[in-house]
């Protein structure tokens, strides 16, 4: 043979390899348990969508498996299978595709020794009457009939990602396939739908806008994994152009999830460069958004991209907000770590270089539900961290109003609650009544003893005063060894009956010398009755000072009042 003429004959043989149908999977359903899910099929991709059923027949198919991902770029498929039947009996099947649900139409013809014998079109947009269609899966009945062999072209066109499966059952191993499924992908949405109801009473208790932003970070996702993984499908009996248009979750999930760090971490007030990178981030989204609204297949083309530069983009201001030792960003990170980690097993499967896996195949599903379970962590975190503050300026609160050393209430707390407490007795028609105290003597004692023992004395005097004193009262430390007491509900009899009980606990009390003796000191003690409907408790204070000032001057450890200015 002339050598051009062997390489002619080489090449057409070459053609004819690549094009010749692979030998046809044999059926022996009661062998394989009425299921076949794991083969060998074919693929072409029709890159101009031109090609007709009749045109794919001279077409050089690839061999791929039953599950099978092409990425964006094989907007249209066909799929190939034969089987063969070496039985004696003719075999009624069901071909199920069960991906059907996120695809724009699929077309399947049934040839039988080079025939066209029946043929299929389901478009996703009128789908929900279809008798092929079922609950997001499409189930096409054929035969192969004894000793001979049945192939099934399959033409998939798709919105974005050509994600396929085709599988083959009998009767009833085709009914139990329709029936289960899908309970681990309604888990993971319920779990996510319990957050979002949660975090929508957070933002009622706190109006932190952090809330509403992961709510809505939550509902972009489960959206999208209801979507994806065709609950919504199956719920809904929906599929085609309205519910393509739920992809948009895809854009809307990281707009929210930078929504959400500018509030969690404050970026706007205390961070201002990773504020600005966060912002160019989120209008690069918002545009992609606005041009899905128009253009969903389009606008999820740079998917991939915008999700490795959104990667980058909240990494790097993480571990910078991290370095200038923000608290809480730390457990972002790790939730963006679950996020990216199993993403990425998910985008490597996807792409077909690892076999599938439960981990792999539901890897968004799962990086997501991780993700939000410790950005919810995060905000019970914010929480407490906003508690503590509140606490702390609380107990900032009770050490403006109060004394040190006696832990008393001081002047100015007095003043106020005083005012306060006088309306109360006003409103209520009740009387009201105020003693002011002034220790006897008291720089004896600190020139005898020491500074330290008056202080003693001091502090003894407050326990007194707490001994003997109801919830109501209001006892304060004026200034030095001077105390003003306000007793609630208390008359002129009651108050007296008070102020001598005080009065006589002190001269009792002895507080332990420098040398050991007993350090006893006694009070003077003047008191009114305020008068509600005319006075202000300033006025009562001066009136209760003057009967003071008559106690001192009529010999010291006694009781005055006012309005006679009589002492006992
Ligand atoms: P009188 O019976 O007239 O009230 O005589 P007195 O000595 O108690 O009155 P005076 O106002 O002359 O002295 C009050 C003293 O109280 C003077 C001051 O050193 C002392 N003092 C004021 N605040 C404190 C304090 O916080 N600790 C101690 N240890 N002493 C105080
Ligand atoms: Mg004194
Ligand atoms: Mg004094």
């Amino acid at each position: 043979m002339p050598p051009h003429r062997a390489v002619l004959c080489f090449f057409f043989l070459w053609i004819a390899g690549i094009s010749a149908q692979a030998s046809p999977v044999a059926l022996d359903l009661s062998q394989q348990g009425g299921q076949l899910t794991d083969f060998t099929v074919e693929y072409f991709i029709d890159d101009f969508q031109s090609l007709d059923y009749e045109a794919i027949h001279k077409q050089a198919f690839r061999e791929t498996t039953s599950t099978t991902t092409l990425g964006t770029r094989a907007t249209v498929t066909w799929y190939r299978v034969a089987l063969h039947n070496p039985g004696a009996e003719s075999r009624s099947l069901f071909l199920h595709l069960p991906k059907a649900y996120h695809v724009r139409s699929i077309d399947v013809f049934e040839e039988r020794a080079d025939n066209l014998v029946d043929q299929a079109s389901v478009d996703l947009n009128d789908a929900s009457d279809h008798p092929l269609m079922y609950r997001g899966t499409v189930v096409y009945p054929f035969t192969v009939p004894s000793g001979e062999t049945t192939s099934l072209y399959v033409r998939s066109h798709v919105y974005s990602h050509q994600w396929f499966s085709l599988k083959i059952y009998d009767d009833e191993q085709s009914r139990k396939a329709l029936v289960g499924g899908h309970l681990d992908i309604a888990l993971l949405v319920g779990m996510m739908l319990a957050l979002v109801f949660y975090n929508g009473l957070l933002y009622f208790a706190t109006s932190k806008k952090e809330n509403i932003f992961y709510s809505l970070y939550l509902i972009s996702g489960l959206v999208w994994i209801a979507l994806s993984y065709g609950l919504i499908a199956k719920a809904f009996n929906a599929y085609g152009d309205a519910v393509f248009v739920l992809n948009l979750s895809l854009i809307t999930m990281p707009i929210f999830l930078i929504l959400f760090m500018m509030a969690i971490f404050e970026t706007r007030k205390f961070y201002p460069t990773e504020h600005r990178i966060l912002q160019g981030m989120l209008a690069l989204l918002v545009v992609t958004f606005s041009y899905g609204l128009f253009d969903i297949a389009m606008a999820l083309k740079p998917a991939s991209s915008l999700a490795a530069l959104m990667m980058v983009v909240t990494f790097s201001v993480s571990i910078s907000l991290f370095r200038k030792g923000h608290p809480l960003v730390k457990f972002f990170l790790v939730g963006h770590t679950f996020f990216v980690v199993f993403n990425g097993f998910a985008v490597i499967y996807y792409k077909g270089l690892i076999e599938p896996s439960y981990i792999n195949s539901h890897g968004v599903g799962i990086g997501i539900v991780l993700e939000a379970l410790t950005l919810a962590f995060i905000i019970s975190y914010r929480i407490k961290v906003l508690e503590d503050i509140r606490s702390r300026q609380g107990e900032l609160k009770r050490q403006a109003a109060t004394d040190p050393l006696t832990r008393l209430y001081n002047r100015r707390h007095f003043m106020t609650e005083g005012e306060y407490m006088v309306e109360q007795a006003r409103a209520a028609g009740q009387s009201l009544s105020v003693i002011a105290l002034d220790i006897d003597h008291f720089k004896a004692v600190n020139d005898t003893h020491g500074h330290n023992i008056g202080d003693l004395v001091l502090m003894n005097m407050a326990d007194i005063f707490r001994q003997f004193s109801r919830d109501q009262d209001l006892v304060a430390r004026f200034g030095g060894e001077e105390f003003v007491i306000l007793l609630p509900g208390a008359d002129y009899a009651e108050a007296r009956g008070y102020a001598e009980r005080i009065r006589k606990a002190v001269q009792a009390q002895s507080v332990e010398g420098v040398d050991g003796s007993g350090v006893r000191v006694t009070v003077s003690l003047g008191l009114t009755e305020v008068n509600a409907a005319m006075e202000s408790v300033e006025s009562a204070v001066n009136r209760a000072d003057k009967a003071l000032y008559e106690a001192k001057a009529s010999g010291r450890n006694c009781v005055c009042y006012f309005e006679a200015v009589a002492c006992g």
